[in-house]
């Protein structure tokens, strides 16, 4: 079966930077599964795998803007240590979860120089060049509850995540 809108896909894949570096990897562990045509993947991966089939290997190159989207140097905050209460250790890399408006949205610390704390509020993989290497590991059509949804409910369709 191939690849298309309302199908569910299981894949293999590793992912790495433009230096080779690993980002993500499925290997060692559970292959991911996803609801195919609904953006549950980065659009670039997703339109590359459109129309392959089952045990296909696939490579992918994706720009930042087909991936997490390119950097935005306004998500890049200030704040003071006060700020933190209850954090004894602030180290860069850290990272919180911060309210903006009705959206939760994950924060990392970039640098700590005394009581300045700059928070980053871009996601960590903004303005990275993402390099998939995926192996098609199954296709199924999705179940109508999936299509609901919006998401798989594991192999058989029927277990909710
Ligand atoms: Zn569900």
């Amino acid at each position: 079966m191939k690849v298309a809108k309302r199908t569910v896909v299981t894949i293999d894949y590793t992912l790495t930077s433009d230096e080779g570096e690993v980002i993500d990897s499925s290997s060692g562990g559970e292959p991911l599964a996803y609801l195919h045509g609904v953006g549950n993947i980065v659009p670039g991966l997703e339109s590359a795998l459109d129309g392959r089939d089952q045990g296909e290997s696939v490579n992918v190159k994706v720009a930042p803007g087909e991936g997490y989207g390119e950097r935005d140097p306004k998500l890049v905050h200030r704040a003071t240590r006060a700020q933190f209460q209850g954090i004894d250790e602030l180290e860069v890399g850290m990272r919180f979860q911060a309210r903006s408006g009705n959206e939760m949205t994950v924060v990392t610390v970039v640098a700590v120089e005394g009581d300045d704390i700059t928070l980053d509020a871009n996601h960590p993989l903004a303005g990275v060049t993402l390099n998939f290497d995926v192996r098609i590991v199954g296709v199924r059509p999705a179940t109508p509850v999936e299509l609901e949804h919006g998401h798989p409910h594991g192999a058989d369709g029927n277990h909710h995540h």
